[in-house]
């Protein structure tokens, strides 16, 4: 978080400065991702919950039985 300076970037590489509310992990530990700080990235609360939407269908299409998203709370 501090690194990002508390904003959101994904937004930021569109041109929009939203501050951060969550750490996010750019590939999905389901996926494969690490705890790196490479892997983690600062999100604000509409990427988070777009990425956790695309994350939780894609994780439900390879195990049925994974349920919510996970939360990282700053
Ligand atoms: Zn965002």
């Amino acid at each position: 978080m501090r690194r990002d300076k508390y904003l959101c970037q994904p937004c930021l590489s569109k041109g929009r400065v939203m501050p951060a509310i969550a750490v996010d992990h750019i590939v999905p530990r389901a996926e494969g991702g690490t705890d790196g700080d490479e892997n983690l990235q600062a999100i604000c609360k509409t990427c988070h919950k777009l990425k956790t939407e695309n994350e939780s269908k894609r994780a439900r299409a390879k195990l049925r039985a994974r349920g919510r998203g996970q939360n990282f709370p700053a």
